[in-house]
Parts: structure tokens; sequence; C-alpha cells
């Protein structure tokens, strides 16, 4: 088991996840493009380093928890990035969302420099992180995943192992297809509760006292209640993979019929400004397409 837990991206997700690793008694290294989003960490008993390479370096394990492709390949090819400290026997997991056809190729680029990739998104977002019980969709080769599997329940209470690297992207593009249309079908509902003269508490009550009651209804109920929506989940990150989901369906062809529409809304939300606000602000989309 390494001790040495390299982490780079403090992001709303990536700050509770590294401080859970360092909690749980690993050694941690972090490293983050605007700097002062490692204080936090540091302060919490972190060592900061100046480069991605210089992560690349130190530690036996290097997680990203990155916005997407764009930022992964800039933290390990630009400069002083982490390929250009030549990490070849550690092992790279990727936490961050991206389509599972980018995970598939960055498996062929990392192979050939002698390093393991484990394609290892979670599913969950700011509060379980916080909590330590995030699920990992956790794929790569299945010995290298078993041996970091401590490792990776000191940010989650479960790992799921789904196959060979790629999988795991796929099975988060799945949970994401869903959760973004049950997001929107909340929405929808409850604009539709409020036009027919229904209190949104009476509304919410009905929902989560019966069959339709789930973890992410409860999660969004003040959200629903006071239409303020801080970010948990940001919209801009919804829309991205949704993104990553429709050109996945495309290339396997499924039939996602669904997916395009919540897609559209998602992406009406960013063009009014939305993008920084959690994603359940598809609601005030809904809201200014029914008659005022
Ligand atoms: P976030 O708060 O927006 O953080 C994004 C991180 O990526 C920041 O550390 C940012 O650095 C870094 N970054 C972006 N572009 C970069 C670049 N070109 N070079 C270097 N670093 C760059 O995102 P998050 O919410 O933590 O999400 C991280 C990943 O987890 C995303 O793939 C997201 O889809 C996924 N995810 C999020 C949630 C959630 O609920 N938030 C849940 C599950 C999965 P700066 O600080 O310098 O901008």
């Amino acid at each position: 088991m390494s001790h040495k837990v390299g982490f780079i991206g403090m992001g709303i997700m990536g700050q509770p996840m590294s401080r859970n690793i360092l909690k749980a008694g690993y050694e941690v290294m972090v490293y983050n493009r605007t700097r002062e989003k490692t204080l936090p960490l540091k302060e919490a008993g972190a060592l900061v380093a100046e480069t991605p390479a210089e992560v690349a370096s130190w530690a036996d394990v290097i997680i990203l928890m990155l916005t997407g492709p764009e930022a992964i390949d800039a933290v390990l090819e630009g400069d002083r990035g982490l390929l250009s400290a030549n990490p070849s026997g550690k092992v790279i997991v990727n936490m961050s969302t991206v389509s599972p056809s980018y995970s598939v190729q960055l498996n062929e680029r990392l192979v050939q420099k002698g390093i393991t990739l484990l394609d290892a998104p979670v599913s969950g977002s700011k509060k379980p992180a916080e909590e330590a019980t995030l699920i990992i969709l956790a794929s790569g080769p299945e010995q290298a995943v078993r041996q970091l599997e401590p490792l990776l329940l000191t940010m989650g209470k479960k790992v799921v192992y789904c196959g060979e690297a790629g999988k795991g992207s796929s099975m988060k593009m799945m949970i994401n297809l869903l959760l973004g249309i049950m997001m929107e079908a909340l929405a929808e509902a409850i604009n539709f509760g409020l036009k027919a003269g229904l209190s949104v508490d009476a509304m919410l009550d009905v929902v989560l006292s019966g069959p339709l009651s789930c973890g992410l209804f409860n999660l969004k109920t003040e959200m629903m209640k006071t239409d303020e929506f801080p970010p948990q989940f940001p919209l801009k990150h919804m829309l991205k993979d949704l993104r990553f989901v429709l050109q996945t369906a495309d290339e396997k062809g499924a039939s996602v019929p669904t997916g395009h529409t919540v897609f559209q809304l998602y992406r009406q939300a960013a063009g009014h400004g939305l993008s920084e606000m959690d994603f359940a602000a598809v609601k005030r989309v809904i809201s200014e397409m029914s008659d005022q």
C-alpha cells in the first residue's frame, strides 16, 4: 500500500477528497493551478507542490480531479507537467469525469510510458465527498484496483469494479444521464405544480413521503424551496457530461431521446448565465419557458 499520494485539482471535489486521504494517515502532496486553493490542505498538513512535475517525482500514486480532458492534458503535458518527470512505474488515478473514448485513448498514451491508469470517476457530489461516501467507479487492471482499494475507500463508501480502462467512464456516463434526467424531471414537476397553485412544501412532502423519494430529491429540497442554487454539482459540469453522453451514445448506437432534450435545457440554462450555479438551476429555464 502506497503512503505517498499526489493529488491534483483542489476544486469543489478535490479539496474534501484529498482531505479525507490525509485524515486516513497517508502522506499527501497537492497541486492546483490556482495556488490559493491549496492553502486549506496545507493547513491540514499536506505538502504543496509548485508544479505537476514535482508531484510526479514525489508520489507513488497520483490522483487527478480536474474539470475534464483539456485540464488533464494541460496537467500532463503542459509546462513542467506530470509527464516531464517521467513517472514510469507509477499509477495515475483519474477521478475526473471524461468520456469513455478519452479514457481509452489516455490509457493507450500512458501505457506506452510505463504508467498504469485507473479510470475511476465518482458518483456523488460535494456532500458525499466531504463525508467520504462517494461511490468509486473503478476500471483498469483489476489487480491495481484491488491494491489501491484501501486508498480509494478513504474517499468513498464503495468501490465498484467496472472492467478495463474506459468502463469506469462509461458507468459514470450512465449514472449522469439518469441524474440529468431526474433533476430536470423534479424541476419540471415542481414548476408544473406551482403553476397549478400548489405549494412547494406540500409537493415536496408528497414526493418525499412516497416511492419516488430518493437521495437526489432530498438533497435538492432546499433549492426547490428557495430558488437559490449554490453549486454542489455546477451546471457547467452537467452540460459537459451530457455532451460526453450524447457523443458516446452516437458512437455506440444507443438511443437517448430524453438525454437530447435535457441537454438542450441545460445548454439554455448555461446560455442564461447559470453555468456556475448548481445544475438544479435548470428549474429557472423551465420556469421562464412557462407563461409568466
Ligand atoms: P471544479 O470545482 O470546477 O474544479 C476544477 C479543477 O480543475 C480546479 O482545480 C481547476 O483549477 C482545475 N483545472 C481546470 N482547468 C485546468 C487547466 N487547464 N489546467 C489545470 N487545472 C485546471 O470542479 P469539481 O466540481 O471539483 O469537479 C471536478 C471533476 O469531478 C469534474 O470532472 C466533474 O465533472 C467531476 N465531478 C464533480 C462532481 C460535483 O458534484 N462537483 C461530482 C462528481 C464528479 P483552478 O482552481 O485553477 O481553476
